[in-house]
């Protein structure tokens, strides 16, 4: 199962330490400097004219920092901010309990937008653009619609997929970025930002192979940190090397390059199963037993990112350097 996954990008219970590594303010974030500069102008800008900031979309693979985002957004801008997902958004009256308890410049973040369903997400049409919802009162021939007028607020959305959302929804939002998977040597700064707050020592080249196995994701970078240290606690005198941290996470079964079991089987079953490729993503994960979404949201981004797997019209191929590390991860360089 997917939370049982020691690299996957989602959070699980033991993360609760994230809350003290998640960055405040936008300086601290690191990476995604693009995004940044263009939330550090919209924020300028937007309190220069005393107004709240326009709806912002993040979308990209979990764990990268879309949470993290609209919370540094909430503290620039020194507003205050309500956190929801998706899918727990049933019903109309849903919505319309979050939106109408908004104060003015507050921050609704909703987290897996792409999930909502439709009837909330059309009540979100008028609340983003003119601050206004449409309320049904009682049933059957005496009900009625009134309108409910609305602070202004912002919505942050993040979504694992951008394209899922419809264009009408999707124009509502004055900004929209794309979070890519972090470098190793940003990743690095990220695992040496959060040794020092929680206290851990490491090495300059233990930090880096704990970076270089976590799959560009800052998520993942932080959980291994947490069990390579567990580790080198037991091990020797609780300091991080390169070498107890390689050694730790071989014990996890994770390899050079971040894959672990359920990587190495995708990239196996398009091997050995399929010839290489091009073959389905649906048939991929019925193999391997996961779900489309998650092969598709939380695997393949990577694979692909390392050029281990290509994405065709006619479905998915390994490439010769996958076929490489599958026969000798040892050996396989970045
Ligand atoms: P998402 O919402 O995209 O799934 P989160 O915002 O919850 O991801 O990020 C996961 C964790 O990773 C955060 O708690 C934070 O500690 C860390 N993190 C994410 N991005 C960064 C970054 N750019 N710099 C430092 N830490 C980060």
């Amino acid at each position: 199962m997917l939370t049982e996954r020691i690299i996957s990008p989602e959070p699980a219970p033991d993360d609760m330490e994230d809350l003290t590594l998640r960055p405040s303010r936008l300086d601290a974030f690191i990476g995604q400097g693009q995004i940044k500069e263009t939330l550090k102008v919209a924020i300028e800008a937007a309190k220069k004219r005393h107004e709240p900031l326009d709806h912002l979309l993040f979308s990209g693979p979990p764990g990268l920092g879309k949470t993290t985002l609209a919370h540094i957004i909430a503290h620039e801008m020194g507003s205050e901010i309500r956190t929801t997902t998706g899918p727990v958004l049933e019903k109309p009256r849903d919505i319309a309990a979050l939106l109408t308890a908004l104060k003015p410049g507050d921050i609704l973040f909703i987290d897996e937008i792409h999930r909502m369903n439709p009837v909330v997400e059309e009540m979100l049409y008028p609340a983003m653009e003119d601050f206004f919802i449409d309320v049904m009162i009682g049933e059957g021939p005496s009900a009625r619609t009134i309108k409910l007028n609305l602070e202004h607020f912002t919505l942050v959305g993040a979504t694992t997929k951008q394209g899922l959302l419809g264009s009408p929804f999707r124009d509502r939002f004055g900004i929209l970025s794309r979070l890519d998977l972090y470098s190793k040597a940003e990743l690095k700064r990220i695992v040496t930002r959060s040794a020092s707050i929680l206290k851990i020592q490491t090495t300059d080249d233990g930090a880096e192979e704990i970076a270089q196995r976590s799959r560009g994701t800052p998520r993942i970078a932080n959980r291994l940190l947490r069990r390579v240290r567990d580790y080198a606690m037991v091990k020797s005198d609780g300091t991080i090397t390169r070498e107890n941290a390689g050694q730790a996470l071989s014990m996890l079964r994770i390899d050079e390059l971040g894959l672990d079991e359920l990587d190495r089987r995708i990239l196996s079953v398009i091997t050995d199963d399929f010839g290489g490729g091009p073959v389905g993503v649906k048939t991929i994960a019925i193999s391997v037993g996961e779900e489309v979404r998650t092969v598709e949201d939380v695997y393949e981004p990577y694979l692909i990112q390392i050029g281990f797997i290509k994405r065709t019209p006619q479905g998915r191929e390994v490439t010769p350097a996958a076929k490489k590390h599958l026969t000798n991860p040892q050996k396989t360089l970045v």
